[in-house]
Formats: structure tokens, sequence, C-alpha cells
């Protein structure tokens, strides 16, 4: 029984130490008590004695107890001795009782334990990768990199920047001046602190991060403009007629743009241009067919019902092509529609000669007339030749003399591609004779183009003049082309 007694007793000690710490005052009043007893079995019973002891020390800590187990337990006889401590401290709770440190709930002790674990690992881990951030950066910060400023290698700590690399150097470099938008300086070194290459590479950033090995060029700043408010205006584009040749091609202009600055600081006004205008051009040039020996015959004021039709039979009979700059009030005349469907069905190209050949201004020249006069000249023109054939006519134009100036071109260009001069001049309308204009026909080199005329008066002798020397340019191994092939040859 008394064997039960204090195995019942040291049950009761065991679980008081896993109660609260004011049980534990108890617990341990009762384990002195029961240690005390035991003390007096612990001669005859070691093992006993041995138990007790184990339960005074498990009342401080299990980890103790453990610990306390394995070192206690050779030394029986000194249990009585402990367990005489422990009564003693019944009566004087333990600094740890007293602080209720360490004993824990009997219900949650092994689940508190076994989450004190996962927590105290986290911790350590959280506080091992600070250690070795802050350590790396410390490395990083003292070690120094080796970099070459104005062709002096220094060692630079810290952050490894440009500023840092200037001051290390201890190079005299000064600051540019902020100037405001004329010029004047508004403040000494107020400007970029310096300008630098990095391995040949312009920056003005002090705080670029260097690397071992990094080649920097230093120099003096450059001066800074004051920051400055800007309204945008645009600026006109102009047009150009530039060049020599029968081919008149059209490229589209557009507008710059003109910043006008206030500045900030100074309140000084300028003017800048940041995008200039690209000018409208008319650029002239003549059309390289190499060795093959191609031209392109054109006729202007048709049609005519004296004379196209008669043209158009000669070149059918000499396998030539051929383009008709019609009027187109010529065209709208009795029959004018049909020769024009005949050209274009039998492989002629129409395009337009304007409308009225500039008629309302005397007939020459349509730069007289006014923009919207110009562009119904093209325009109406284009029409009446479609009207006839049923397609859409080209932007390739003639105009009337082949007269045109900037204003002309500014005018005109939406609705033009090519104006088409020439480079051999007939003079058929000035009926100077078969013969001459023959000979005009037959100074043609390749990639000429040819001018005359199929209307606008007598042509017998243009008719002619053609139909004896285009046999004479075929034996000579011309072929006739229209103005687009032609066009497809590149400017010489
Ligand atoms: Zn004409």
């Amino acid at each position: 029984m008394a064997t039960g007694n204090r195995t019942r007793a040291n049950r009761e000690e065991i679980g008081s130490s896993r109660s609260g710490a004011t049980r534990d005052v108890r617990s341990n009043a009762g384990g002195a008590t029961q240690s005390a007893s035991s003390s007096r079995y612990s001669e005859h019973q070691p093992s006993r004695g041995r138990a007790a002891q184990r339960v005074s020390v498990d009342a401080h800590s299990p980890s103790d107890a453990e610990g306390a187990t394995g070192v206690r337990a050779p030394k029986r006889t000194r249990s009585a001795e402990v367990t005489t401590r422990s009564a003693r401290t019944a009566q004087r709770p333990s600094a740890r009782a007293r602080s209720g440190q360490q004993p824990r709930p009997a219900t949650h002790g092994a689940q508190g334990a076994a989450r004190q674990i996962p927590v105290f690992r986290i911790g350590l881990v959280v506080v091992l990768a600070i250690l070795l951030i802050f350590g790396v950066r410390l490395c990083s910060t003292v070690t120094p990199i080796n970099v070459t400023v104005n062709g002096t290698e220094y060692a630079i700590r810290g952050d490894k920047n440009i500023d840092t690399a200037i001051k290390e150097s201890g190079l005299p470099i000064n600051a540019g001046d902020l100037i405001s938008l004329t010029g004047q300086v508004l403040e000494k070194h107020g400007g970029h602190p310096f300008a630098a290459t990095v391995n040949g590479e312009p920056t003005t950033d002090g705080a670029y991060k260097l690397r071992e090995g990094d080649v920097l060029t230093v120099t003096d700043g450059e001066d800074a403009v004051e920051p400055y408010d800007a309204v945008e205006e645009e600026l006109p584009f102009s047009a150009e007629i530039r060049g020599s040749g029968s081919v008149h091609e059209f490229t589209e202009g557009a507008n710059g743009v003109l910043e006008k600055r206030t500045g900030r600081i100074s309140g000084e006004t300028v003017e800048k241009q940041t995008v200039a205008p690209t000018p409208l051009a008319c650029t002239r040039h003549n059309l390289n067919t190499g060795a093959q020996k191609v031209i392109a015959i054109t006729f202007d004021d048709g049609p005519s019902a004296d004379y196209t039709g008669k043209i158009l039979d000669i070149l059918k009979a000499n396998d030539a092509k051929a383009t008709f700059f019609t009027v187109g009030t010529e065209i709208q005349e009795e029959g004018g529609a049909d020769l024009v469907k005949r050209a274009y069905d039998e492989g002629h190209e129409i395009c337009t000669h304007t409308y009225d050949h500039a008629l309302p201004v005397g007939g020459l020249s349509i730069t007289t007339m006014s923009p919207e006069a110009q562009i119904a000249e093209i325009e109406d023109g284009r029409k009446a030749i479609s009207d006839a054939t049923g397609v859409e006519t080209s932007r390739i134009v003639r105009l009337p003399g082949g007269n045109m100036d900037e204003n002309t071109v500014v005018n005109i260009a939406p609705y033009v591609e090519y104006e088409i001069g020439w480079n051999v001049d007939s003079a058929d309308w000035t009926l100077p004779g078969v013969d001459v204009i023959y000979d005009a026909f037959m100074s043609v080199k390749p990639g000429d183009i040819v001018l005359c005329h199929d209307g606008g008066g007598d042509r017998s002798q243009t008719v002619e003049a053609l139909q004896k020397a285009l046999p004479e340019l075929k034996k000579k191994g011309f072929t006739f082309v229209t103005v687009s092939e032609i066009l497809q040859y590149p400017a010489e």
C-alpha cells in the first residue's frame, strides 16, 4: 500500500508540475512532503527515491528533469538532500514559481511545446536571413572596386557610382551654369554637375552604378537651360520646283512645328523651330532606259475628229503605243468620247491636258487661275476621260504649255502624281513642214518623251511626218510605249 501511495503521490506531483504556477507552489510543497517521505524510503528503495528525485526536478522544468535523471541517477544517496532542499523551497516558493515561468498548463503542455519549436525555428531562420542580407550589403559596401577616371585607377568604396568616383578622384570638376533662354547666366554652377562617359557611353547621371574595371572620362558639366513653357504653332510648308527633265514628280510636303517658349525664371520669350517643314516638291528628271530603245510619243489638245483617228491607224500599223493628253471640252465635242474610247481600247494611255486648256484666262496657262479653278481644270478634265473610257483616270497630267509655278504646284499637288513635259518638241503646232517634224522624230534617244499634237488645228503635217518616221524608228530598234510604261524606268 505504501508503494501504491507513493505512486499516487508521484502522479499527483507530476500532475501538479504541469498545472499552473499558483498550483506549482502547492505541488512543490506536496513534492517536498512526498519527497521527505521518499527520502525515508530512498535507502531501502533507491528506485523509488530516484523517482521522487525526478519528480521534484520535474516541478521546475520538464526538460531539466530529463537532464537531472541522467545526471543524478548515480547519486541516489543524495536524493534525500535534494528532496529536503525541495521541502525547504516548499515554504519559500522558488523564483521560477514566483515568476510563473516554467510550469505549463497540464492540458496544453505537449501541444504548446510542439508549437514553440516551429516558431523558434522560423525566428531563427529570419534572424539568419537578416544577418546574411546585412552581411552581404556590408561586404559589397566595404569591398572596393577599381575604376579608371581620366586615365588614373581609383578604388571606389561605398556607393559605387559616378558621384563617388568623382569625389574619390579629387578631380576639379566644375558644374556648368544655369542659363536663360537667351543664354544669360541665371546661376553660376547651377547647370549640369559634370559630363561623363562610362566605357565610351555618355551620361550625366551621378547615381550611375559602376562596375569593376569601368573606364570613365569626366569633364566639366555643361550649361543647363532654365525650364520653360511652350506653345506650339504649325509652320506651313512651301513648294519647290527643282531639277530638270521631262518627268515632273510631285512629292508631298509636311508642316513644321514652331515653339514659342517662355522662360519660367527669366520670363524671356524665344521662338524655336523644332520640326522643319518638308517642302512640297516638284522634282524634274529624265528617264534611263539603259540599252532599251524605248520612247513615249505624246499627243496634246485632242481628240480631233479630223486627225485622231488617222493617228490611231498609224500607231496600230506600227505596233506603237502612245499617250493622248486630251482636253475635256474636246472630248465632249461630237465623236470625241468615241475617239477617246477607241484609243483607250487600242492600248493607248489617256491623260488630261485640263478641261478647257485654261481658256477662261487666255488658253495658255492655268497659273493665273484661282486655286479652285486650277483644281477644277484637273478634276473636270479627268472626269471627261473617265466618262468616255468607263475607268478612273490616272493622276498623270500635262498642263497647258507645260506652264506651272510654285503656287500652282501647291494648289494642284493633292490631285497630281506626275506632270509630264518632253525631251523632244516636234513644234508641229507651228506647222514647220513635214520634214522638220520628221527630223524631230528621228532625233529621239532612248527614254525620250516626244511632244506633238493631234488637236488644236491643222495636224496634217503631224500625221504625214508620223507615218514616215515610225517605220524608220522601228528599223532603228525603237519601241513606242505609253507614259505610264516609260515611268517604270529609273530616273537618269
Ligand atoms: Zn496644249
